[in-house]
């Protein structure tokens, strides 16, 4: 089944992701984590690609076992940026075999040093877009940057990127991490002004840490709130408390966006099916509301 077919269901739809391990050996630790995550009913897991590549075998085994072995809907998603035309094709033919209708299309980051643009690579993930589309039937799924992305000094230049992209025959959108919904909804109305109409789901990341909140800012340069920022000041340096108010943190931005209206939450569950199953201990009632 093809995600876009779920998020037109005219219900609330939460999903999760995991990441790959960067080692084989780590391999059996993420499949019981996602096992795990599996009962939790999600609309789908996705499982993400290792910047440089390396991990593009475990994202399609991964994937495989979502949909083949636990009869979950997976998505896959696929950097183009650090591997060769080539490389990417035999990716995506890769995972046309193992029967996966489902795959995120990103440029990903630029490795630092690499000769970029080059006439071997995909530069922008519209032209990854367009190539998958040649290779059969996939739902395709692409990033979005409330907050617009790092590269561009104009949130103007990004929408009408995203537009181009979406063009290009994106079915659906995920965005990056916010921690503040006033956000989305602007972002969401300046998109549906420049006519981007395809579902997008809001990407929620529950922080249980001081050191992962670190990470997130500079992986994404997102604005923390005063109010997130005072948890952290308060909690931050007791482990179990930061946990618990994280998790409630996200919880309450879940539940602002259900109550305005957003059916598909994603959710990045970071390989912590604790983190996912506290969330949904949440939701009981209101995913049934
Ligand atoms: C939901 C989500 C999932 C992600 N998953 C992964 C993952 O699994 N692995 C990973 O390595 N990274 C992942 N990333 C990070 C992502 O790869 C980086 O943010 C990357 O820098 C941009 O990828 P993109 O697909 O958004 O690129 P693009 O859509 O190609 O955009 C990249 C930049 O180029 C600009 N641009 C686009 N088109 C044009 C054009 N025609 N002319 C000029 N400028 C243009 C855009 O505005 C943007 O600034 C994810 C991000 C999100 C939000």
């Amino acid at each position: 089944m093809k995600i876009i077919d779920r998020l037109r269901e005219d219900k609330i739809h939460i999903s999760f992701e995991v990441f790959p391990p960067k080692t084989d050996e780590g391999l059996d630790k993420v499949i019981h984590a996602v096992d795990e995550i599996a009962q939790l009913n999600p609309a789908f897991i996705s499982v993400t690609y290792g910047a440089g590549g390396g991990t593009s075998k475990n994202t399609a085994k991964i994937a495989s076992h979502i949909k083949n072995d636990l009869h979950v809907l997976s998505l896959a998603h696929l950097t183009c940026a650090s591997s060769t035309k080539d490389e990417v094709r035999n990716v995506i033919g890769n995972l046309k075999k193992l029967g996966i209708e489902n795959i995120l299309a990103l440029r990903g980051d630029i490795p630092e040093g690499m000769k970029f643009p080059d006439t071997n690579r995909f530069r922008y993930a519209y032209e990854l877009v367009e190539e998958i589309k040649k290779h059969g039937n996939f739902c395709i799924g692409a990033a979005c940057y409330p907050e617009g992305h790092v590269e561009n000094e104009h949130k103007s230049d990004d929408i009408r990127y995203l537009k181009q992209k979406v063009d290009s025959g994106v079915d659906f959108l995920t965005t990056q991490m916010f921690f503040d919904n006033d956000i989305h909804y602007n972002f969401l109305y300046r998109i549906r002004e420049a006519g981007i109409t395809v579902p997008v789901l809001p990407g929620i990341m529950p922080i249980t840490s001081a050191a992962q909140m670190k990470k997130s800012q500079q992986l994404s340069g997102t604005v923390f709130p005063r109010r997130f920022l005072a948890i952290l000041d308060r909690f931050g340096s007791s482990p179990a408390a930061m946990r618990q108010a994280g998790i409630a943190y996200a919880t309450d931005q879940i539940i602002d966006l259900l109550a305005n209206g957003i059916k598909n939450i994603h959710i990045y569950s970071m390989n912590r099916p604790d983190t996912a199953a506290a969330i949904m201990e949440n939701l009981t009632e209101i995913i049934k509301s």
